[in-house]
């Protein structure tokens, strides 16, 4: 008889939970890879084996996503921190100007970085609010003329996601997706470049995908070092060095999955269900619950409340995690709680929590 493996109920921002099925199947190849006689850790980067993991991991994802051919997929490394200065050094050219739509901690780090290279401006702002909110698309500021337009489609701290997203016409738009991607399906062709860290909805940490639009790679900044040039990933099939390849088969396998078990219409249902059982608990709870993000502006991937009192929050943090519930405790940067519901957190999870919160609220009231 097999014996049941201990799986957490795993809520965390980020590392992530990842599908179960993906790790098992990884479990199963680590010694000896579709025969090689080796592991993907251990394979050559310039190997034939290796090279159809990775050429199906951007196909896969092209697929997914329906990426269009005028873009190109690329797998950097150095996180989505590193997209944050690699955007603007590439893109944001003497005398042009860049707009930042400020959303949360992330976007405040990429206006910082980006501050460090070049002209660059709010282009809406929720901070005053504490960003509970998504700025309204009508709302947002930018100008012909401008290097690009920069927004974060989650915000994984806040626990707010954008519904819509402007229509910038000739002014590129650039998205940090990290916590976010793959979760519903998205038009591609409205963005210039999209970037993400693996380590939410995609992989393990380590990867960086990058979609970025070929007509922009034209344009850009050719005073760089060349490892920070998107056009030197472009050219060689995101090869140049020697790229993250565990994490990019991991990727690979993720997608397969996301395929799998529907693909994004399929995925985006269930993110709704499960981010439904708990916001509906939030609002029934009479304010025992408060969610943080307004209500028009909730995040389906990171789900952000406080309890009643600091000294419930604190009890209903230590019982969370006596009971199994990993990851609940909020940023360290604001406090309260947030439960991470990513693509590979199963419903029964969320179920799980649901009651979890149900039952500590009967116990306390
Ligand atoms: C996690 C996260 C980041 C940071 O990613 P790293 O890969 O750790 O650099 C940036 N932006 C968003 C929206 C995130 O969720």
């Amino acid at each position: 008889m097999k014996l049941q493996t201990h799986r957490a109920f795993n809520f965390n921002a980020g590392p992530s939970a990842l599908p179960i099925s993906v790790l098992e199947k990884a479990q199963a190849e680590l010694i000896d890879f579709r025969g090689t006689g080796m592991s993907v850790m251990e394979l050559s980067h310039r190997s034939l084996a290796y090279e159809e993991v990775h050429n199906q991991a951007i196909s896969s994802l092209k697929e997914l996503l329906s990426i269009p051919d005028t873009y190109e997929v690329l797998f950097l490394q150095g996180g989505a921190s590193l997209q944050f200065s690699m955007i603007p050094m590439n893109f944001l050219q003497i005398g042009k100007k860049a707009g930042y739509v400020m959303t949360g901690s992330w976007s405040e780090k990429a206006f910082s970085e980006a501050k460090l290279f070049g002209d660059v401006y709010h282009a809406a702002s929720t901070k005053e609010g504490n960003y509970r909110r998504i700025p309204n698309v009508e709302n947002v500021q930018y100008h012909t003329g401008d290097a690009y337009l920069h927004l974060t489609s989650n915000n994984t701290i806040f626990g707010t996601q954008w519904k819509d997203f402007p229509e910038t016409g000739d002014v590129p738009l650039i998205a940090d997706m990290s916590s976010d991607i793959l979760s519903k399906p998205i038009e591609v062709s409205k963005f210039a470049l999209i970037y993400a860290g693996a380590q939410k909805n995609l992989g393990p940490s380590g990867v960086t995908v990058v979609i970025i639009r070929k007509d922009l790679l034209e344009q850009a900044n050719t005073n760089i070092p060349t490892m920070l040039k998107y056009s030197t990933h472009a050219k060689n099939n995101s090869l140049y060095n020697t790229p993250p390849t565990f994490g990019i088969y991991m990727l690979g396998e993720v997608l397969t999955w996301a395929r799998e078990i529907g693909g994004l219409t399929a995925i985006a249902e269930q993110n709704d269900k499960k981010a439904k059982l708990i916001y509906d608990e939030i609002d029934a709870s009479n304010g025992f619950y408060s969610g943080h993000a307004e209500p028009d502006s909730r995040s389906l991937m990171n789900i952000t409340f406080t309890v009643k009192t600091k000294d419930l929050e604190k009890k209903f943090l230590e019982q969370a995690k006596q009971e199994g519930f990993i990851g609940i405790n909020g940023h360290r940067s604001i406090g309260g709680c947030r439960v991470s519901a990513y693509n590979a957190v199963p419903f029964e999870a969320c179920k799980a929590f649901r009651e979890f919160m149900i039952q500590f609220q009967k116990d306390h009231s």
